[in-house]
């Protein structure tokens, strides 16, 4: 039977839509077997590159209810006028079998996480290089129509006035620099001593005389 030796860790990412979110956790979920990233449930429209089940469940907001009322999410929020949620099950599957669970949440999701799952929780805030750089890289993505960039625009600095409630803060200029320091992050609270649990037994083998 093969033992536990570590809890799995919740990695949450956020920042103002359009800093590089989905571009890191794509980089980190490649290069990192034993992290998996969390799909969450949105009422959002799907978006011409999208995939159903691998960026998102795309549900009804009567389906979305429904999950909400059964109690199955973990956290939830409304975002730009979408309803977001995170599935409980496949992450409390992944944190109990030792694998750690990334997140692209919203600020009022990670407030949620806070208040029910301290201990595994690290917080990862992305900022953009400039408000300049940001609107380029949302016009630049081409997903959105200009009303919807402007939007997100606009909410920048809601999600951006919530960075100080996060234990790790990256600049976002070079993307192979600010994937390296999130490695650098998931290493270190990795090695935290609360997360590994079978440390105990490990160092009785060395004691023993
Ligand atoms: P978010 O998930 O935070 O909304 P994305 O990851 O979709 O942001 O990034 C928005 C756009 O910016 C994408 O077109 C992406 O390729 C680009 N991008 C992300 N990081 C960088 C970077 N460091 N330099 C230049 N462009 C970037
Ligand atoms: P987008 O529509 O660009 O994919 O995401 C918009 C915002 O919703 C982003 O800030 C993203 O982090 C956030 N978001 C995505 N999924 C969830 C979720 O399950 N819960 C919460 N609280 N926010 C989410």
């Amino acid at each position: 039977m093969s033992t536990i030796s570590r809890r799995g860790l919740m990695l949450v990412l956020s920042s103002p839509s359009g800093a590089g979110k989905s571009t890191l956790s794509r980089l980190l979920t490649d290069t990192d077997a034993n992290i998996t990233m969390s799909v969450s449930a949105t009422t959002r429209a799907k978006r011409p590159n999208e995939v159903d089940g691998r960026d998102y469940f795309f549900v009804s907001p009567a389906r979305f209810t429904e999950i909400l009322v059964e109690g199955a999410f973990l956290e939830h929020a409304t975002v730009f006028g979408n309803q977001y949620g995170t599935p409980r099950k496949p992450v409390e599957d992944a944190l109990a079998s030792g694998r750690d669970v990334l997140f692209d949440i919203d600020w009022q999701g990670t407030q949620q996480l806070e208040q029910t799952a301290k201990d595994d929780l690290v917080r990862v805030f992305i900022l953009p290089p400039s408000r300049d750089e940001l609107e380029r890289r949302l016009r630049t993505r081409a997903e959105d129509s200009a009303e919807v960039v402007a939007a997100r625009m606009a909410k920048a600095n809601d999600e951006i006035s919530h960075w100080a409630e996060y234990d790790y803060i990256i600049k976002n200029d070079d993307v192979a620099r600010a994937h390296l320091e999130l490695q650098s992050i998931l290493s270190a609270e990795r090695l935290k001593r609360r997360r590994q649990t079978g440390l105990v037994d490990f160092v009785n083998t060395l004691t023993r005389s």
